[in-house]
C-alpha cells in the first residue's frame, strides 16, 4: 500500500480525532465507529490507531469491506441500517451485533437464521420514540406487546435497545428522547423476561453523543465525527 502525503494528513487527522472523542466519552461507554461510505483503508486507520469496533448500515458495502479487513481477526463488526428480510441470513452471517432488529417478524426471521447457522448475534431492539418518517422501528405499544413473542426467541442475544431521535430537534428534545429511551428499557428490564437482557442503551451520533451519555447510552455510534464529512 502506498501512501501519499495527503494520505499522511489524513490519518493525523485522524487520529487527533479519535483523541478528541475519547476524551469526552466515560470509558464505560464504548465508542463505535460508524465506517457506512469511508473506505477500508479508514476503517484499517482507526484500527491502527486502537479502534475495534465498527458499525455499517449497507450489507453488501459492509461484506466488502470486511473481506479487505479479513486479516484483522479482533474487529467486532455492527449492524445498524434496516434490514430486509432477504438480506437477514448475510447479517446474521457476518456482524457479531444487529442494532436495528425493528419489527417481530424481522426478529423472528433472525432468530430462524442464527439458528440455522448456530450463531447466536447480540441484539438491541430499534424503537421510534417520537414520530419520524425517515425511520423504522417499533412503536411502544407494538414492542411492549411483542415482548413474549420476542423472548422466545432464543437464538438472539437481545441486549437492549437503539433509538435515534427524529432531524431537527432541539438539545432539549433530544435529551428528553434518549431519557424516555432509557425509561423504557428500565421498564423492560423489569418484567420478567428469560432471554431478553436490557443492559445496554445504543444512543447518540456525532451531534447528540452527549446528551445520550447523559442519558445512559452505553454504545454511541460515530460517524462524521470521527471520519469527516461523508
Ligand atoms: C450514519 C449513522 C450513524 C452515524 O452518524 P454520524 O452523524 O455520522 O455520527 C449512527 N447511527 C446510525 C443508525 C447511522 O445510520
Amino acid at each position: 500500500m502506498s501512501l501519499g502525503p495527503s494520505h499522511l494528513g489524513s490519518k493525523d487527522e485522524l487520529s487527533a480525532r479519535l483523541a478528541h472523542i475519547r476524551q469526552q466519552v466515560p470509558p464505560s461507554v464504548r465508542i463505535i465507529g460508524v465506517t457506512k461510505t469511508f473506505s477500508s483503508d479508514i476503517v484499517r486507520q482507526a484500527y491502527d490507531a486502537g479502534f475495534r469496533e465498527f458499525a455499517e448500515n449497507k450489507v453488501q458495502e459492509g461484506i466488502a469491506k470486511q473481506a479487505k479487513l479479513s486479516d484483522l481477526t479482533d474487529i467486532t463488526w455492527h449492524f445498524i441500517g434496516h434490514i430486509q428480510s432477504n438480506k437477514a441470513l448475510k447479517v446474521v452471517e457476518n456482524f457479531d451485533w444487529i442494532h436495528s432488529v425493528d419489527s417481530l417478524k424481522l426478529a423472528a426471521r433472525l432468530n430462524r437464521q442464527a439458528k440455522s447457522l448456530g450463531k447466536r448475534p447480540s441484539c438491541c431492539l430499534q424503537v421510534k420514540l417520537a414520530p419520524d418518517p425517515a425511520k423504522t422501528g417499533f412503536e411502544i405499544e407494538t414492542l411492549l406487546s411483542g415482548l413474549a413473542d420476542l423472548d422466545q426467541l432464543s437464538a438472539l442475544d437481545i441486549r437492549g435497545l437503539m433509538v435515534i431521535p427524529p432531524y431537527g430537534l432541539t438539545n432539549v428534545q433530544v435529551r428528553a428522547i434518549f431519557e424516555k429511551g432509557a425509561a423504557l428499557a428500565q421498564e423492560i428490564a423489569g418484567r420478567s423476561l428469560v432471554n431478553i437482557k436490557m443492559d445496554q442503551l445504543s444512543m447518540g451520533m456525532s451531534g447528540d453523543f452527549e446528551q445520550a451519555i447523559a442519558a445512559g447510552a452505553t454504545m454511541i455510534r460515530i460517524g462524521r465525527g470521527l471520519f469527516g464529512q461523508r
